[in-house]
């Protein structure tokens, strides 16, 4: 089985902006879009008054910036169809919506019946190009599942880590935690153990089992009294193609003619402070877990980006948390990662835009 990757990839990390227009038009901004790939954070009169002076007026610049009047479908162009293109010549990619909650992130992921998101036209996209093309068979693949599980198991992973680092000197801690939840295929691919995978065969059949996925999701979010935006969720969408033999008539089943890609779409969990949401006991402790997710992502792709640009060879520490090791064949370079920065530009949203900003400086 080939496996979708490449061996130089021209373009792997990028990194783009999305600023979300104002709920109620009056609202003070402290975003302003001032190119096709810059914006800029002024810091709101209150806050400044504060700090006695302590604050900085920056620009941070993006592989491109969009605008509060960007529709679904200019983004979609510019961002995921690049995606699909790849997944459809047999490469993998990976692409996420970052911020604060409420700054837009599902709205670009998902969207809305008459204003669909990324992921619907990924699939619309997916099922246009491959219906014109004969000469092989496609089997459609998506997963129902979310990531809960990988959530949860990150609780586990973090409390197994805090017991490790326990001193004990019958048991030497060597090797690093691993996860049962997640597994390593044979061709080193990571999967999310019990997740299911659905043959589909139309863009409906897909958001379907997206939506099934959602559901599950949410209910498990309400049994564990936690909200939907403390976790991440993740859609892959898996594309096994295989020729059909001279005739047209079957499909070669040989293992080496058969090419599997994958692209993934992961709605990241708001990436607001424990003391913006004020939780308190448990969900305090997962809202740490989130951000710590968060922050192993971080830390990822900064020394995924530092190796690309001196060319160094340093280890990305994605066995850090379950998101990063899941995607992990990424950071060893095999296969596009876009990241979408989601910001809403009221000034009430400051402070957290600031550190958003931040993130986003250290990935591009
Ligand atoms: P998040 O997933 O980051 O928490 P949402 O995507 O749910 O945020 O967005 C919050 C609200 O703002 C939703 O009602 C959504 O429809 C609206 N919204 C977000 N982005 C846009 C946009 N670009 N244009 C119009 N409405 C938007
Ligand atoms: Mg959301």
């Amino acid at each position: 089985v080939k496996k979708g990757s490449q061996t130089s990839l021209k373009d792997p990390v990028g990194v783009y902006c999305r600023v979300r227009p104002l709920s109620i038009p009056d609202q003070e901004c402290c975003i302003e879009v001032i190119s096709s790939t810059t914006v800029q954070l002024h810091t709101p009169e209150g806050y400044r008054l504060n700090r006695n002076g302590d604050y900085k007026e920056t620009q941070y610049s993006f592989k491109q910036v969009f605008g509060t009047h960007t529709t679904q479908k200019e983004l979609f162009d510019a961002v995921a169809n690049p995606l699909v293109e790849d997944l459809i010549h047999g490469k993998n990619g990976l692409l996420f919506t970052y911020g604060v909650t409420g700054s837009g992130k599902t709205h670009t992921m998902t969207g809305s019946p008459g204003e669909g998101g990324l992921l619907p036209r990924c699939l619309d996209m997916i099922f246009n190009s491959v219906g014109s093309l004969q000469a092989k068979r496609y089997v459609f693949k998506s997963n129902d599942r979310n990531s809960m599980d990988i959530q949860c198991e990150v609780d586990a992973l973090l409390e197994r880590q805090k017991r490790e680092a326990t001193p004990n000197p019958k048991t030497p801690s060597s090797k690093p935690p691993q996860s049962k939840l997640l597994r390593e295929d044979k061709n080193h691919n990571m999967y999310v153990a019990g997740c299911t995978e659905v043959e589909v065969k139309s863009t409906e059949e897909a958001f379907e089992v997206f939506w099934r996925g959602q559901k599950k999701r949410r209910i498990a979010n309400t049994h564990l009294n936690r909200e939907s935006s403390r976790s991440h969720s993740v859609f892959n969408i898996k594309l096994v193609q295989a020729p059909l033999d001279a005739d047209g008539d079957n499909v070669l089943q040989e293992k080496e003619q058969i090419t599997i890609s994958q692209l993934s779409l992961v709605d990241l969990a708001g990436s607001e402070r424990t003391n913006r949401t004020k939780a308190e006991g448990n969900r305090l402790r997962e809202a740490g877990n989130i951000n710590q997710s968060l922050m192993t992502l971080r830390t990822c792709m900064e020394v995924l980006r530092e190796n690309q640009m001196y060319g160094t060879n340093k280890m990305v520490p994605y066995r850090d948390s379950k998101l990063t090791h899941l995607f992990k064949n990424y950071f060893d370079g095999e296969g596009k990662v876009r990241l979408i920065v989601c910001v809403n530009p009221k000034a009430e949203d400051y402070e957290e835009s600031l550190q958003v900003m931040r993130f986003a400086e250290v990935t591009q």
